[in-house]
């Protein structure tokens, strides 16, 4: 006897095919997702900006459109009520983290007003059957999909930083790592076990990290990304200052993405929701802005401080810490051409520096965007460098010649600048 599938699953399974069809060719040609370009699933209602660094960055609940094809949402236990603002910030963190970064992190917009869809539910309470919902619901994880596919391709592993904004009394940034509130009070020693490691939306990060960190000490030690958060003036729990919420606080654990798109289901992207106070955060552009940078630098020293990338990546190049301010000068030996370029540009380089040198590019902020190391050159060829990588902009360009040889003895090398206009 065959046992048939309840009528509801054969559709969402047929929706899912539906989806993936559609999505596929899309990502047969993979190339079509550019770094830095946005597309869009049926109606505009999902919105992915392709990225060219390990961040994949998601809001759920910041849409406004509520088109009437789509009825409103109607269950028991269904949230109607939209995260204020999370839209907004979270494209605000997408020039944030370009500035900081040189380079974009993938985001995935959902523009249905949560009355519509909630993309932070399984597929039946989040669409509530509705065709338009279920479909959107399947481009929203699928473009989330082919941005995890884009992070391991490139970099082995990742971060996923999931956008949130609550209504809770106490004015600091709730982070979600799928661990409750009763977990996070337990003491380092239990947190650090293969069970709580288990439940934790940051395992694979527990798993190789380059410090040999522990659990509890990368929920909410030095150099915990709430902790780094608190230090930039955003107060955070779990964080070193704020170890864990009160039993009673209102305090959000981390929701459906999470635990869909983090480690905590296996792989190597790990994951946190980031759930947003009011108050200095969401409620006005400025305080918006303020925060889409500091949190663009706390993760990108979290990274920094944690993560191993194998391959070495222009677009992480930023994570070479070095303080350069004078941008300004700009010297008639070194010859850039041409300008602006797109996808490279030549470095005609004195013949004089054989022996080598180290490229080094700027961005605006001061930021290393690149680091090349040129042992012996070919003067017969001028030097090109990639740029395709390269956000549009403005950038200096430093040349260390590496040493001269007279006689035995190497003697001092020379520094040269230029400026270099990228336009794609
Ligand atoms: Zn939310």
């Amino acid at each position: 006897m065959m046992s048939s599938l309840p009528r509801s699953t054969v559709k969402m399974l047929l929706n899912i095919l539906a989806a993936c069809i559609a999505t596929n060719i899309q990502a047969g040609a993979q190339t079509m997702f550019i770094p830095g370009q946005t597309y869009f699933g049926a109606n505009n209602y999902i919105e992915y900006t392709a990225g060219n660094v390990p961040i994949i960055i998601t809001a759920p609940h910041g849409g406004d459109m509520s088109p009437s094809e789509i009825p409103t949402r109607n269950c028991p236990q269904c949230v109607t009520t939209a995260d204020a603002a999370t839209q907004e910030l979270v494209r605000t963190m997408g020039g944030s983290f370009q500035r900081i970064f040189g380079c974009s992190p993938h985001i995935i917009i959902n523009r249905l007003h949560r009355r519509k869809l909630d993309a932070n539910r399984e597929i039946v309470e989040a669409a509530q059957g509705n065709p338009q919902a279920e479909r959107a619901w399947n481009e929203f994880h699928l473009f989330i999909d082919s941005a995890k596919q884009a992070v391991i391709r490139s970099f082995g592993r990742g971060l996923y930083l999931d956008m949130h904004g609550h209504g809770h009394s106490i004015q600091r940034l709730e982070l979600g790592y799928l661990l409750r509130d009763n977990e996070l009070n337990l003491p380092d020693d239990t947190l650090n076990t293969v069970r709580y490691v288990g439940f934790s939306s940051i395992r694979s990060l527990v798993g190789t990290n380059t410090q040999g960190m522990r659990h509890a000490q990368l929920l909410r030690g030095d150099g915990a990304l709430g902790t780094l958060l608190g230090q930039r003036g955003y107060p955070s729990v779990p964080s070193k200052q704020d170890p864990f919420p009160r039993i009673g606080d209102d305090y959000f654990d981390g929701g459906y993405n999470t635990a869909r798109h983090s480690s905590y289901r296996g792989g190597t992207i790990d994951g946190l929701q980031i759930e947003c106070n009011f108050v200095g955060v969401r409620d006005s552009p400025a305080a918006i802005r303020r925060f889409a940078d500091s949190l663009a630098v706390a993760v990108q020293e979290f990274l920094r401080l944690h993560y191993a990338f194998p391959l070495p990546n222009a677009c992480l190049a930023t994570s070479v810490v070095e303080n350069y301010t004078n941008t300004s000068s700009v010297d008639k030996e070194l010859t850039i051409f041409p300008q602006p370029s797109a996808n490279e540009i030549h470095l005609r380089i004195p013949p004089e520096w054989e022996t080598g040198f180290v490229v080094s590019v700027f961005d605006m902020l001061g930021n290393v965007v690149v680091h090349r190391v040129q042992e012996f050159s070919n003067f017969s060829q001028d030097y090109i460098l990639a740029t395709d990588a390269l956000p549009s902009g403005v950038y200096a360009v430093r040349l260390q010649q590496r040493f001269r040889q007279a006689g035995a003895q190497y003697i001092g090398s020379k520094t040269l600048r230029a400026m270099m206009i990228i336009a794609h």
